[in-house]
């Protein structure tokens, strides 16, 4: 085989993907056996018949050629309206690139953000696929360690001292946060985009999640004092209106931003097919009611933990305030987070994702996908609790 580019067997970074777990329980899986799969974030409903119905309505009227490469005008007005609605800043078309799904948009803002070899800067623990875009933008990523005592929220000096050192481009922020669902406070919010200020960043802001907030608010720092110009917003239908599949998401910035990121789509994705982009328009006007439908189980589920972990005191949780995950925190045992949720896989044919696949930060916890039945899903936890305490007192016997 003719030699690879490094750009392109560098991506992962070598080391662990962090999926050895979630493989593992796929392959119990594959062999016949039963697992409770609380690994990966997708819903356990299926996209609304009526969006499949658009989606088909769509299709058979003649919507499968190729489409406007930026996104059909229908769908990027409804964006910019939704977006405005919800922000009050002002937004347009223009201000707006339909993309293949949120994560074509995040590798589209750190290709705008960043020049080869730039740094881009991001919070520790992350959603895993963070480092391998930057690294695919050809940018370079360096992690914002974050603690579990602070709620996982960054540390506005950590993020100056690491702007300064590396020149930093970009800073790339989650909230609500996969995995920890952390929603970020407004004081927060604030420090971040004066931190980007002051340090000339482009903030790069993942709210693909902006519709699952159980407790506090959403706010897009987009909506700040001096943002709008050096904010990318990722949006995404992928969580909001079940649509994982369908791949449709969006990027709002600056007009002469979304011009470049036009280019870049031309030269990459050629657009979202016409009869997925109808069927999006047709989910977004179905307006706050459906996005409710489709966050309350998780809304339901995330107290249900809570309930489950008020009964013992070996495994502590930061609540859940968005998103559909529970981060767990066993360290009570003594275990890492991926050999406690090895040993769970195997006696208890449970499946989690360690802590360590999303970063360094969250080392000796387990991220929990509130993704299946509440009384499964109770089950579940109180076995992961009666597990940790067991574990947690072989320990002390032992010492
Ligand atoms: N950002 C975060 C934080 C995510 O959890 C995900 C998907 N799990 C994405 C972006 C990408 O979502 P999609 O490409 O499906 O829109």
């Amino acid at each position: 085989m003719a030699k690879l580019s490094t750009r392109i067997t560098s991506i992962t970074g070598g080391g662990s993907d962090g999926w050895e777990v979630f493989n593992r329980a796929r392959q119990m899986i594959a062999a016949g056996e039963t697992v409770t799969e609380l690994t990966q974030g997708e819903h356990d409903i299926l996209t609304d018949d009526s969006i499949l119905d658009a989606m088909h309505r769509s299709a058979r009227s003649g919507q499968t050629g190729y489409a406007l490469v930026p996104g059909v005008p229908a769908l990027r007005d409804a964006v910019a309206a939704r977006v405005q609605a919800r922000t009050g800043v002002p937004t347009s078309a223009d201000n707006v690139l339909i993309t293949p799904g949120g994560q074509s948009a995040l590798f589209a803002a750190h290709m705008a953000a960043c020049s080869p070899g730039d740094t881009a800067l991001y919070i520790d623990p992350y959603y895993a696929t963070y480092p391998g875009t930057i690294r695919a933008a050809s940018a370079k990523p360096v992690a914002i360690q974050t603690r579990a005592r602070d709620a996982f929220l960054p540390d506005p000096e950590a993020i100056n001292a690491a702007a300064q050192t590396h020149a930093a481009r970009s800073l790339l922020v989650n909230s609500p946060n996969n995995p920890t669902g952390s929603v970020y406070p407004r004081e927060s919010i604030e420090q971040i985009a004066k931190s980007c200020v002051d340090n000339d960043m482009w903030l790069i802001s993942d709210e693909v999640y902006d519709t699952q907030i159980w407790k506090g608010a959403h706010l897009s720092p987009r909506a700040l004092p001096e943002m709008a110009d050096r904010t990318f917003v990722v949006g995404s239908l992928s969580k909001s209106h079940a649509m994982t599949g369908s791949r449709i998401g969006w990027i709002i910035g600056p007009k002469p931003a979304i011009d470049c990121m036009i280019d870049l789509a031309t030269s990459t994705t050629y657009g979202v097919p016409g009869y997925i982009q109808d069927a999006a328009l047709f989910a977004l006007a179905q307006g706050d009611a459906l996005e409710e439908q489709i966050a309350t189980p998780f809304r339901r589920r995330r107290t249900l933990v809570l309930d489950v972990l008020s009964e013992q005191n070996t495994v502590t949780a930061i609540p859940s305030n968005g998103a559909m995950y529970t981060m767990l925190d066993i360290r009570a045992t003594g275990l890492s987070g991926f050999d406690f949720a090895q040993a769970l896989l195997t006696e208890h044919k449970i499946a989690v994702m360690p802590g360590e696949s999303f970063g360094t930060s969250a080392a000796g916890h387990i991220r929990v996908a509130l993704t299946v039945a509440d009384d499964k899903l109770a089950a579940s936890v109180r076995t992961i609790c009666q597990f940790a305490e067991q574990l947690t007192q072989g320990r002390s016997n032992a010492t």
